[in-house]
């Protein structure tokens, strides 16, 4: 088999621990499909599994990434959902699928889920094989590299949204870093689901791509403080969800933003994630505090099926050659993205 290119991490650390290197082509087990990449989505997550997590041990080296898109190029024995040929997406958390939480839809939980790229080699290569479960139809509407881009942040905000907070019509939420990948998701995906939409952005163009997501109203935290904001943006009532993953920077002020009964949903920590908090103000206000990681396949399929029907958009910054990996892990941890970074195959 010829060689393809791959972006390895073998140890923590710099730009300079993304190593471009050189693996034979997979071929595709039984029960497999091997996807011809064409597009590599970046997220958040590849800068932890770059820089490392205290406490938490990755199985390097790994092949990075957790998204892309691209074309089935073949088969292993026995698939007979997708054929080659076949315009994909990969869905970026593998799992075991004859488990409890698995069989019921909630294949996030099962003791043996892999996130791509994370606790299993990833999607950043020029060819990857996955379970056949993995690849769903890419929408029609999203050139590759905009497909490359939604699953796992639009999984991940729908899950947090929908199914963890219950947010509903009518309900109104606040949504930190509007702008940023699982952001500029659960803007739209709130929207979508009937709420008063409040987001949060840093600098002005920012904040007026965020209002042209369907945000109601946004503050501008570099010179606003959103605790005071949103207290008068709702009559010192407060929201009923906040829609957290930046962690240290925000949780205090996060908790303050809550309605009585409110509920705040967090997948992440992007600025730290040992918080301080009062439990005088979690029981005397009755809140609730939710995580979150990743969500069920059937529920990004049907998120997917939303993008065919333009219900969502991708919000994309820019495409980079494989070879730029560390400028692109570069403009997601400056924050001078505006919008989703894809890697072109
Ligand atoms: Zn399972």
């Amino acid at each position: 088999m010829p060689n393809m290119r791959c972006i390895v991490v073998r140890e923590h650390g710099g730009y300079d621990r993304l190593l471009l290197e050189e693996r034979p082509i997979p071929a595709p087990a039984p029960g497999q499909v091997r996807v011809k990449v064409a597009a590599i989505g970046l997220n958040h997550l590849d800068t932890w599994v770059r820089r490392g997590v205290p406490g938490h041990e990755f199985p390097l080296p790994l092949v990075a990434g957790s998204d892309a898109a691209g074309v089935v190029d073949a088969l292993g024995a026995g698939v007979v959902s997708v054929r080659e040929g076949d315009a994909v997406v990969v869905l970026p958390g593998v799992s075991c699928g004859a488990c409890e939480p698995c069989q019921t839809g909630l294949d996030q939980l099962c003791r043996h889920y892999h996130i791509l790229g994370e606790s299993c080699d990833g999607t950043a290569a020029e060819y990857v094989c996955v379970p056949a479960a993995n690849v769903a139809p890419k929408p029609a509407p999203l050139s590759e590299a905009e497909a490359a881009s939604v699953c796992l942040v639009f999984q991940t905000a729908w899950n947090m949204l929908a199914r963890r907070a219950e947010l509903r019509a009518g309900e109104t939420v606040l949504v930190h870093a509007g702008l940023s990948g699982v952001g500029s998701a659960a803007v739209q995906i709130a929207a979508a689901l009937g709420a008063r939409v409040i987001a949060t952005a840093g600098g002005e163009e920012k904040c007026r791509r965020v209002r042209a997501l369907g945000a109601d109203h946004v503050i501008d935290y570099r010179s606003q403080d959103f605790v005071q904001e949103v207290r008068a943006l709702t009559g010192k009532a407060g929201v009923e969800v906040v829609f957290e993953h930046v962690g240290e920077a925000t949780f205090g002020g996060s908790l303050r933003c809550l309605a009585r009964g409110g509920r705040v949903v967090t997948c992440g920590a992007t600025t730290g994630g040992n918080v301080k908090l009062s439990l005088h103000a979690v029981f005397f206000k009755s809140l609730s505090i939710l995580g979150s990681t990743m969500g069920s396949k059937g529920d990004l399929r049907r998120i997917l099926r939303m993008f065919d029907q333009g219900r969502f958009r991708a919000v994309l910054d820019r495409e980079l050659p494989m070879a730029e990996v560390g400028e692109a892990h570069r403009l997601l941890e400056a924050r001078e993205a505006l919008g989703k970074v894809v890697l072109r195959v």
